[in-house]
Protein backbone atom coordinates (compact mmCIF):
# COMPACT_ATOMS: atom_id res chain seq x y z
CA UNK A 1 0.00 0.00 0.00
CA UNK A 2 2.33 2.63 -1.45
CA UNK A 3 1.68 6.16 -2.60
CA UNK A 4 4.04 7.00 -5.44
CA UNK A 5 4.55 11.04 -5.79
CA UNK A 6 6.22 11.70 -9.27
CA UNK A 7 8.16 15.12 -8.65
CA UNK A 8 8.42 14.54 -4.86
CA UNK A 9 11.74 16.47 -4.49
CA UNK A 10 10.44 19.29 -5.05
CA UNK A 11 9.23 22.00 -3.37
CA UNK A 12 5.11 21.35 -3.49
CA UNK A 13 5.93 17.05 -3.10
CA UNK A 14 8.60 17.44 -0.48
CA UNK A 15 6.62 18.64 1.65
CA UNK A 16 3.33 16.83 0.62
CA UNK A 17 5.77 13.81 1.74
CA UNK A 18 6.45 14.77 4.69
CA UNK A 19 2.51 15.39 5.26
CA UNK A 20 1.83 11.57 3.55
CA UNK A 21 4.43 9.91 5.81
CA UNK A 22 3.27 11.87 9.13
CA UNK A 23 -0.52 10.80 8.24
CA UNK A 24 1.06 7.12 8.14
CA UNK A 25 1.25 6.22 4.15
CA UNK A 26 4.45 4.79 2.71
CA UNK A 27 5.55 6.95 -0.03
CA UNK A 28 8.16 6.27 -3.13
CA UNK A 29 8.97 9.37 -4.84
CA UNK A 30 9.87 9.50 -8.41
CA UNK A 31 11.93 11.89 -9.70
CA UNK A 32 14.66 13.08 -12.84
CA UNK A 33 15.99 15.85 -10.40
CA UNK A 34 15.87 18.68 -12.93
CA UNK A 35 14.62 20.83 -10.87
CA UNK A 36 14.62 18.78 -7.08
CA UNK A 37 16.94 17.45 -5.13
CA UNK A 38 18.20 14.10 -3.38
CA UNK A 39 18.67 16.59 -0.59
CA UNK A 40 15.31 16.87 0.38
CA UNK A 41 14.30 13.44 1.07
CA UNK A 42 18.19 13.41 3.48
CA UNK A 43 16.50 15.90 5.21
CA UNK A 44 12.80 14.50 4.65
CA UNK A 45 14.17 11.44 6.82
CA UNK A 46 16.03 13.71 9.76
CA UNK A 47 12.76 15.51 9.86
CA UNK A 48 10.03 12.16 10.20
CA UNK A 49 12.58 9.37 10.93
CA UNK A 50 11.58 7.57 7.92
CA UNK A 51 13.38 7.03 5.00
CA UNK A 52 11.34 7.93 1.46
CA UNK A 53 12.89 5.65 -1.25
CA UNK A 54 14.01 7.72 -4.42
CA UNK A 55 13.39 6.05 -8.04
CA UNK A 56 15.95 8.50 -10.29
CA UNK A 57 13.27 8.58 -13.86
CA UNK A 58 11.67 10.46 -16.14
CA UNK A 59 7.69 10.35 -16.58
CA UNK A 60 7.98 9.96 -20.03
CA UNK A 61 10.12 7.00 -19.81
CA UNK A 62 7.38 3.54 -19.86
CA UNK A 63 10.06 1.13 -19.22
CA UNK A 64 11.29 2.71 -16.09
CA UNK A 65 7.96 3.23 -14.76
CA UNK A 66 7.02 -0.10 -15.71
CA UNK A 67 9.86 -1.38 -13.48
CA UNK A 68 8.41 0.94 -10.74
CA UNK A 69 4.91 -0.56 -10.50
CA UNK A 70 6.71 -4.16 -10.46
CA UNK A 71 8.73 -3.07 -7.69
CA UNK A 72 6.02 -1.42 -5.48
CA UNK A 73 2.41 -2.48 -4.65
CA UNK A 74 1.29 1.66 -5.49
CA UNK A 75 -2.26 1.96 -4.73
CA UNK A 76 -2.02 5.64 -5.91
CA UNK A 77 -0.33 8.29 -7.14
CA UNK A 78 0.27 12.17 -6.70
CA UNK A 79 1.34 13.25 -9.97
CA UNK A 80 4.08 16.58 -9.25
CA UNK A 81 6.57 15.93 -11.59
CA UNK A 82 6.81 18.47 -14.38
CA UNK A 83 8.01 22.30 -16.01
CA UNK A 84 6.20 25.37 -14.28
CA UNK A 85 7.93 28.59 -15.22
CA UNK A 86 5.47 30.65 -17.41
CA UNK A 87 8.09 32.91 -19.46
CA UNK A 88 10.10 29.44 -20.32
CA UNK A 89 7.33 27.75 -21.65
CA UNK A 90 6.80 30.85 -24.08
CA UNK A 91 10.15 30.17 -25.34
CA UNK A 92 10.31 26.83 -25.12
CA UNK A 93 6.52 25.25 -25.81
CA UNK A 94 7.82 21.98 -26.91
CA UNK A 95 9.39 21.09 -23.52
CA UNK A 96 5.98 22.32 -21.98
CA UNK A 97 4.15 20.11 -23.80
CA UNK A 98 6.50 17.00 -24.20
CA UNK A 99 7.10 17.33 -19.96
CA UNK A 100 3.65 18.19 -18.70
CA UNK A 101 1.30 16.58 -21.30
CA UNK A 102 3.21 13.53 -23.34
CA UNK A 103 4.57 12.98 -19.17
CA UNK A 104 0.97 12.78 -17.91
CA UNK A 105 -0.02 10.49 -20.78
CA UNK A 106 2.71 8.02 -20.24
CA UNK A 107 2.40 8.04 -16.64
CA UNK A 108 -1.39 7.53 -17.08
CA UNK A 109 -0.42 4.57 -19.69
CA UNK A 110 1.98 2.44 -17.24
CA UNK A 111 -0.49 3.19 -14.57
CA UNK A 112 -3.57 1.32 -16.50
CA UNK A 113 -1.12 -1.29 -17.48
CA UNK A 114 -0.59 -2.05 -13.85
CA UNK A 115 -3.88 -1.94 -13.22
CA UNK A 116 -3.64 1.56 -10.89
CA UNK A 117 -6.72 4.46 -11.49
CA UNK A 118 -6.12 6.56 -8.47
CA UNK A 119 -4.73 10.02 -9.16
CA UNK A 120 -4.44 13.21 -8.23
CA UNK A 121 -2.76 15.79 -10.45
CA UNK A 122 -1.24 19.43 -9.82
CA UNK A 123 -3.36 21.63 -11.98
CA UNK A 124 -2.91 25.42 -11.37
CA UNK A 125 -5.56 28.50 -10.76
CA UNK A 126 -4.06 29.71 -14.09
CA UNK A 127 -6.70 27.37 -16.20
CA UNK A 128 -9.51 29.68 -15.22
CA UNK A 129 -7.96 31.77 -18.23
CA UNK A 130 -8.06 35.62 -18.11
CA UNK A 131 -11.73 36.30 -18.25
CA UNK A 132 -12.81 34.53 -15.29
CA UNK A 133 -14.95 36.45 -12.86
CA UNK A 134 -13.30 36.50 -9.07
CA UNK A 135 -13.40 34.45 -6.91
CA UNK A 136 -12.49 31.40 -9.42
CA UNK A 137 -15.16 28.59 -8.42
CA UNK A 138 -14.87 25.36 -9.77
CA UNK A 139 -18.59 25.23 -11.72
CA UNK A 140 -16.92 27.85 -14.42
CA UNK A 141 -15.90 26.37 -17.50
CA UNK A 142 -11.59 26.43 -18.16
CA UNK A 143 -10.87 29.60 -19.96
CA UNK A 144 -8.53 30.71 -22.18
CA UNK A 145 -5.30 30.68 -21.09
CA UNK A 146 -2.56 32.81 -22.21
CA UNK A 147 0.90 30.45 -22.22
CA UNK A 148 1.79 27.04 -22.91
CA UNK A 149 2.19 26.24 -19.78
CA UNK A 150 -1.51 27.03 -18.54
CA UNK A 151 -2.36 25.62 -21.91
CA UNK A 152 -0.35 22.16 -20.75
CA UNK A 153 -2.46 21.83 -17.36
CA UNK A 154 -5.48 22.84 -19.33
CA UNK A 155 -4.58 19.71 -21.64
CA UNK A 156 -4.48 17.80 -18.96
CA UNK A 157 -7.12 18.21 -17.42
CA UNK A 158 -8.72 17.34 -20.04
CA UNK A 159 -6.66 14.00 -21.05
CA UNK A 160 -7.62 12.90 -17.36
CA UNK A 161 -11.54 13.73 -18.08
CA UNK A 162 -11.70 12.12 -21.56
CA UNK A 163 -9.72 8.93 -19.47
CA UNK A 164 -12.59 9.18 -16.72
CA UNK A 165 -15.15 8.64 -18.86
CA UNK A 166 -14.00 6.12 -21.19
CA UNK A 167 -12.69 3.62 -18.08
CA UNK A 168 -15.10 5.24 -15.29
CA UNK A 169 -13.43 2.91 -13.00
CA UNK A 170 -10.60 5.23 -12.70
CA UNK A 171 -10.79 7.95 -9.28
CA UNK A 172 -9.06 10.95 -10.47
CA UNK A 173 -8.80 14.39 -8.67
CA UNK A 174 -7.35 17.65 -9.91
CA UNK A 175 -6.39 20.50 -7.57
CA UNK A 176 -6.44 24.03 -8.81
CA UNK A 177 -3.79 25.64 -6.45
CA UNK A 178 -3.67 29.23 -6.37
CA UNK A 179 -0.14 30.30 -4.78
CA UNK A 180 1.74 28.57 -2.52
CA UNK A 181 4.58 29.84 -0.21
CA UNK A 182 6.20 29.17 3.18
CA UNK A 183 8.12 26.30 4.34
CA UNK A 184 8.28 23.15 6.78
CA UNK A 185 8.58 24.85 10.08
CA UNK A 186 11.77 23.67 10.90
CA UNK A 187 13.16 25.01 8.52
CA UNK A 188 14.38 22.08 7.09
CA UNK A 189 12.96 21.99 3.90
CA UNK A 190 11.68 24.72 1.33
CA UNK A 191 11.62 26.81 -1.70
CA UNK A 192 15.07 26.65 -4.04
CA UNK A 193 14.45 27.60 -7.46
CA UNK A 194 17.12 27.15 -9.44
CA UNK A 195 18.76 30.38 -10.97
CA UNK A 196 16.93 33.89 -10.56
CA UNK A 197 13.60 33.04 -9.06
CA UNK A 198 10.47 33.62 -11.32
CA UNK A 199 7.95 34.10 -8.10
CA UNK A 200 7.69 36.54 -6.06
CA UNK A 201 8.15 34.72 -2.40
CA UNK A 202 11.53 33.33 -3.45
CA UNK A 203 12.34 36.94 -4.70
CA UNK A 204 11.27 39.08 -1.86
CA UNK A 205 13.43 36.23 0.94
CA UNK A 206 16.50 36.19 -1.52
CA UNK A 207 16.72 40.31 -1.72
CA UNK A 208 15.90 39.77 2.73
CA UNK A 209 19.09 37.29 3.00
CA UNK A 210 21.59 39.51 0.55
CA UNK A 211 21.30 36.88 -2.66
CA UNK A 212 19.72 39.64 -4.69
CA UNK A 213 20.09 43.93 -4.38
CA UNK A 214 16.34 44.81 -4.77
CA UNK A 215 12.97 43.25 -6.14
CA UNK A 216 11.33 44.66 -9.15
CA UNK A 217 7.60 45.32 -8.39
CA UNK A 218 5.94 44.44 -11.90
CA UNK A 219 3.32 47.40 -12.80
CA UNK A 220 1.24 49.18 -9.78
CA UNK A 221 -1.11 51.08 -12.24
CA UNK A 222 -3.67 47.97 -12.02
CA UNK A 223 -7.36 48.30 -11.03
CA UNK A 224 -6.60 47.05 -7.37
CA UNK A 225 -6.44 48.93 -4.31
CA UNK A 226 -2.80 49.75 -4.28
CA UNK A 227 -2.23 49.47 -7.75
CA UNK A 228 0.14 45.84 -7.80
CA UNK A 229 -1.38 43.02 -8.69
CA UNK A 230 -3.49 40.71 -5.88
CA UNK A 231 -3.22 36.82 -5.49
CA UNK A 232 -4.13 34.17 -3.31
CA UNK A 233 -1.36 32.87 -1.23
CA UNK A 234 -1.81 29.86 0.83
CA UNK A 235 0.85 28.11 2.88
CA UNK A 236 2.73 24.97 1.41
CA UNK A 237 1.87 22.82 4.00
CA UNK A 238 -1.79 23.79 3.81
CA UNK A 239 -1.49 22.57 0.09
CA UNK A 240 0.10 19.56 1.32
CA UNK A 241 -2.53 18.66 3.77
CA UNK A 242 -5.13 19.07 0.70
CA UNK A 243 -3.38 16.00 -0.97
CA UNK A 244 -3.40 14.08 1.59
CA UNK A 245 -7.06 14.46 2.31
CA UNK A 246 -7.72 14.21 -1.66
CA UNK A 247 -6.82 10.47 -1.15
CA UNK A 248 -9.53 10.35 0.90
CA UNK A 249 -11.93 11.24 -2.22
CA UNK A 250 -10.03 8.04 -4.19
CA UNK A 251 -12.04 5.46 -2.36
CA UNK A 252 -15.00 6.27 -5.14
CA UNK A 253 -14.48 6.25 -9.05
CA UNK A 254 -15.20 9.73 -10.13
CA UNK A 255 -13.28 12.91 -11.08
CA UNK A 256 -13.49 15.78 -8.58
CA UNK A 257 -11.99 18.94 -8.99
CA UNK A 258 -11.17 21.63 -5.85
CA UNK A 259 -10.05 24.53 -5.78
CA UNK A 260 -6.78 25.10 -3.02
CA UNK A 261 -6.68 28.32 -1.87
CA UNK A 262 -7.33 30.58 1.42
CA UNK A 263 -10.07 33.12 -0.05
CA UNK A 264 -7.99 36.02 0.60
CA UNK A 265 -6.46 38.45 -1.75
CA UNK A 266 -2.72 39.83 -1.33
CA UNK A 267 -1.36 42.42 -3.41
CA UNK A 268 2.05 42.38 -3.98
CA UNK A 269 3.08 45.87 -1.92
CA UNK A 270 1.25 43.90 0.86
CA UNK A 271 3.53 41.03 0.94
CA UNK A 272 6.21 42.99 0.96
CA UNK A 273 5.38 45.17 3.85
CA UNK A 274 4.25 42.03 5.60
CA UNK A 275 7.44 40.60 4.97
CA UNK A 276 9.18 43.30 6.08
CA UNK A 277 7.12 43.46 9.57
CA UNK A 278 7.37 39.87 10.42
CA UNK A 279 11.18 39.34 9.62
CA UNK A 280 12.27 42.91 10.63
CA UNK A 281 15.12 42.71 7.32
CA UNK A 282 14.11 45.71 4.84
CA UNK A 283 12.93 44.90 0.93
CA UNK A 284 14.12 47.60 -1.66
CA UNK A 285 11.82 47.76 -4.20
CA UNK A 286 11.67 49.67 -7.70
CA UNK A 287 8.70 49.30 -9.92
CA UNK A 288 9.26 48.04 -13.27
CA UNK A 289 7.19 47.70 -16.04
CA UNK A 290 4.23 45.03 -16.27
CA UNK A 291 4.99 41.44 -16.43
CA UNK A 292 3.60 39.93 -19.99
CA UNK A 293 0.27 37.80 -19.43
CA UNK A 294 -0.18 38.98 -15.22
CA UNK A 295 -3.87 39.31 -14.28
CA UNK A 296 -4.66 42.10 -11.89
CA UNK A 297 -6.36 40.03 -9.09
CA UNK A 298 -7.55 36.86 -8.89
CA UNK A 299 -8.55 34.13 -5.56
CA UNK A 300 -10.21 31.08 -4.82
CA UNK A 301 -13.27 30.26 -3.99
CA UNK A 302 -12.44 27.45 -1.98
CA UNK A 303 -15.80 26.38 0.10
CA UNK A 304 -16.03 23.12 -2.50
CA UNK A 305 -12.71 21.81 -0.49
CA UNK A 306 -13.93 22.68 2.41
CA UNK A 307 -17.33 21.16 2.01
CA UNK A 308 -16.18 18.02 0.44
CA UNK A 309 -12.44 17.28 1.60
CA UNK A 310 -13.09 18.76 5.49
CA UNK A 311 -9.94 21.20 3.86
CA UNK A 312 -9.39 24.33 5.08
CA UNK A 313 -6.20 27.01 4.80
CA UNK A 314 -5.21 27.41 8.13
CA UNK A 315 -2.11 28.97 8.16
CA UNK A 316 -1.77 32.87 7.94
CA UNK A 317 0.51 35.09 6.06
CA UNK A 318 2.39 36.08 9.15
CA UNK A 319 3.15 32.24 8.97
CA UNK A 320 3.60 32.05 5.65
CA UNK A 321 6.19 34.54 5.29
CA UNK A 322 7.96 33.65 8.96
CA UNK A 323 8.48 29.92 7.75
CA UNK A 324 9.83 31.31 4.52
CA UNK A 325 12.68 33.35 6.42
CA UNK A 326 13.49 30.69 8.80
CA UNK A 327 14.30 28.28 5.93
CA UNK A 328 15.97 31.12 3.22
CA UNK A 329 17.93 32.40 6.76
CA UNK A 330 18.83 28.93 7.49
CA UNK A 331 19.85 28.12 3.73
CA UNK A 332 20.52 31.02 2.07
CA UNK A 333 21.72 28.71 -0.26
CA UNK A 334 19.10 26.59 -0.47
CA UNK A 335 19.81 23.28 -0.95
CA UNK A 336 23.60 23.80 -1.64
CA UNK A 337 24.46 25.24 2.58
P1 LIG B 1 9.18 21.94 -8.59
O1 LIG B 1 9.86 22.26 -9.86
O2 LIG B 1 9.80 22.37 -7.31
O3 LIG B 1 8.89 20.37 -8.52
C1 LIG B 1 8.66 19.58 -9.67
C2 LIG B 1 9.50 18.32 -9.53
O4 LIG B 1 9.25 17.50 -10.67
C3 LIG B 1 11.00 18.61 -9.49
O5 LIG B 1 11.60 17.91 -8.42
C4 LIG B 1 11.51 18.10 -10.84
O6 LIG B 1 12.83 17.60 -10.76
C5 LIG B 1 10.48 17.02 -11.17
N1 LIG B 1 10.28 16.77 -12.61
C6 LIG B 1 10.07 17.68 -13.58
N2 LIG B 1 9.89 17.05 -14.76
C7 LIG B 1 10.00 15.72 -14.53
C8 LIG B 1 9.91 14.57 -15.34
N3 LIG B 1 9.69 14.65 -16.66
N4 LIG B 1 10.05 13.36 -14.77
C9 LIG B 1 10.28 13.25 -13.43
N5 LIG B 1 10.38 14.31 -12.62
C10 LIG B 1 10.25 15.53 -13.16
O7 LIG B 1 7.69 22.54 -8.71
P2 LIG B 1 6.56 22.70 -7.60
O8 LIG B 1 6.41 24.15 -7.32
O9 LIG B 1 6.79 21.75 -6.48
O10 LIG B 1 5.30 22.28 -8.46
C11 LIG B 1 4.81 20.95 -8.47
C12 LIG B 1 3.64 20.85 -9.43
O11 LIG B 1 2.63 21.79 -9.03
C13 LIG B 1 3.99 21.19 -10.88
O12 LIG B 1 3.26 20.32 -11.72
C14 LIG B 1 3.50 22.61 -11.04
O13 LIG B 1 3.17 22.91 -12.35
C15 LIG B 1 2.27 22.59 -10.14
N6 LIG B 1 1.90 23.93 -9.67
C16 LIG B 1 2.82 24.68 -8.98
C17 LIG B 1 2.49 25.96 -8.55
C18 LIG B 1 3.50 26.82 -7.83
O14 LIG B 1 3.25 28.03 -7.70
N7 LIG B 1 4.61 26.29 -7.34
C19 LIG B 1 1.19 26.46 -8.80
C20 LIG B 1 0.27 25.67 -9.49
C21 LIG B 1 0.64 24.38 -9.92
N1 LIG C 1 5.87 39.66 -9.03
C1 LIG C 1 6.64 40.82 -8.94
N2 LIG C 1 8.00 40.70 -8.97
C2 LIG C 1 8.63 39.49 -9.06
C3 LIG C 1 7.83 38.32 -9.13
C4 LIG C 1 6.45 38.45 -9.12
O1 LIG C 1 6.11 41.92 -8.86
O2 LIG C 1 9.87 39.45 -9.11
C5 LIG C 1 4.40 39.78 -9.00
C6 LIG C 1 3.74 39.26 -10.26
O3 LIG C 1 3.61 40.28 -11.20
C7 LIG C 1 2.39 38.79 -9.71
C8 LIG C 1 2.68 38.40 -8.26
O4 LIG C 1 3.93 38.99 -7.93
O5 LIG C 1 1.52 39.87 -9.69
C9 LIG C 1 2.78 36.88 -8.06
O6 LIG C 1 3.67 36.39 -9.04
P1 LIG C 1 4.18 34.88 -9.03
O7 LIG C 1 5.08 34.70 -10.20
O8 LIG C 1 4.72 34.53 -7.68
O9 LIG C 1 2.83 34.04 -9.20
P2 LIG C 1 1.76 33.96 -10.39
O10 LIG C 1 2.19 34.85 -11.48
O11 LIG C 1 1.78 32.52 -10.75
O12 LIG C 1 0.46 34.38 -9.77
Amino acid sequence: MTILVTGGAGFIGSHTVVQLVKAGHAVVVFDNLCNGTAEALRRIERLTGKSVPLVEGDVRDRTALDALFRSYQVTAVIHFAGLKAVGESVRQPLAYYDNNVNGTLVLCQAMQAAGVRKLVFSSSATVYGSDAPVPYVETLPRGRTSNPYGTSKAMVEQLLTDLQVAEPGWSVVLLRYFNPIGAHPSGVIGEDPRGLPNNLMPFISQVAVGRLPELAIFGDDYPTDDGTCVRDYLHVLDLADGHVQALGQLVAPGLHIYNLGTGLGVSVLDMVRSFERVTGRSIPYRVAPRRDGDLAAFWADATKAQRELGWQASRGLDEMIADTWRWQSQNPQGYQD
